[in-house]
């Protein structure tokens, strides 16, 4: 969706979505992260492809869920369960595998320093 058109739809329909209510609004309701930004459900980006005004009628909700910046960009434009699923899935695993290359990055700079300082390796 170009940026012009997005400006567009929350202009028009931004007043619509209100913030989930009972969920803690400081942490990112997908993964647990600190909030860094609010997710528009449904997302504008899908707004041109619904009738908002049968929509509402029909009782769907505009809902703001708090999520990071991270979950927020890999979620964009993905509506359902069935294409959250995997795309979370996705996320965690892609998050998990930084989260060990960086812990083993680290266990190599620690017993590169204890080597420098002249101590026997550790474990
Ligand atoms: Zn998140």
């Amino acid at each position: 969706m170009k940026a012009s058109l997005r400006r567009y739809y929350i202009q028009r329909y931004g007043d619509l979505y209100k913030r989930a209510k009972d969920i803690p609004l400081d942490v990112c309701v997908y993964c647990g992260d600190t909030r860094q930004t609010l997710d528009h459900c449904p997302p504008i980006s899908k707004l041109e492809f619904i009738d908002v005004q049968k929509a509402i009628k029909k009782g769907l909700k505009f809902i703001l869920y708090p999520a990071c910046n991270e979950c927020n960009a890999h979620l964009s434009a993905k509506m359902t369960i069935d294409e959250l699923g995997p795309t979370l899935k996705s996320l965690i695993q892609k998050t998990s595998n930084k989260a060990a290359h960086f812990a083993n990055k680290a266990r190599t700079v620690l017993d590169r320093l204890d080597k420098m300082q002249g101590r026997p390796d550790g474990d």
